[in-house]
């Protein structure tokens, strides 16, 4: 109960963060501008919170908010491509109450997982600079000291995998995580941490990977349903 409430002591703090100006700017341009489809939307705006079960054994660690997606909707994945992609899987492997996630307030719910970013506001072309990744770190250290049951992580995409190998490097200091080259960047690949924990691998469900068919849901899938397996869920 104490973790539950502290993670959400933890996002009412990250949703006031002003730490990196430029993206602060773009995410309130975006939400003053907004797209065509979306007029009649209040955006959201504010870094995105993380979302789902505190008791989580499973962690979805995405990249950063989509402009039109979370930083409109305010909650991880929904409202975008990326997570009407998304979502369905999760539903499918038993982590997500339904298929459709549109808003905060279209009931979903999550169980045994808990989905959060390596940066909680929506960068310009998708891309945050390596000093506003760094801003962001310490969100993400103290959001994983929170969920006490973690046991799998998996990394959706290439640049939040860093962030975890960052974030362990920091947590154990460099002299207690193996060498960078032992953690080679693929699609379903596991690594043992020392920590216990083990991460999987993904490749993130941008549309630019679910439209060309680098990445399937069948793909997607397979990830969550190991993740499943090895958290003993
Ligand atoms: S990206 Fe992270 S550190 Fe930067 S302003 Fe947003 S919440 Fe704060």
């Amino acid at each position: 109960m104490l973790a539950h409430a502290s993670l959400q002591e933890l996002n009412a703090r990250i949703v006031k963060c002003n730490l990196c100006p430029r993206l602060r700017a773009h995410c309130t341009e975006i939400a003053r501008v907004r797209r065509r489809a979306y007029a009649e939307w209040e955006y959201w705006g504010k870094p995105v919170p993380s979302f789902g079960d505190p008791r989580a054994r499973v962690l979805a660690l995405g990249l950063a908010p989509g402009a039109h997606g979370s930083n409109r909707t305010g909650r991880p994945f929904t409202g975008d491509g990326s997570g009407d992609f998304l979502y369905p899987v999760l539903h499918e492997a038993g982590f997500a109450s339904q298929r459709r996630a549109i808003s905060r307030e279209d009931g979903m719910k999550l169980h045994g997982l808990w989905i959060t970013s390596v940066a909680r506001c929506a960068p310009p072309g998708n891309k945050p600079t390596p000093e506003e990744l760094r801003n962001c770190a310490p969100w993400l250290d103290e959001e994983m000291r929170l969920l006490t049951n973690l046991r799998v992580v998996v990394c959706l995409g290439r640049i939040a995998f860093d962030g975890l190998l960052a974030h362990l490097r920091r947590r154990a200091g460099v002299d207690g995580m193996p060498p960078r080259s032992s953690f080679a960047f693929a699609h379903g690949a596991e690594f043992a941490l020392p920590n216990g924990w083990t991460a999987i691998a993904s490749f993130h469900p941008s549309l630019q990977n679910t439209n060309t068919g680098r990445l399937t849901a069948e793909m997607l899938l397979a990830v969550f349903r190991r993740a499943r397996q090895l958290a003993g869920l």
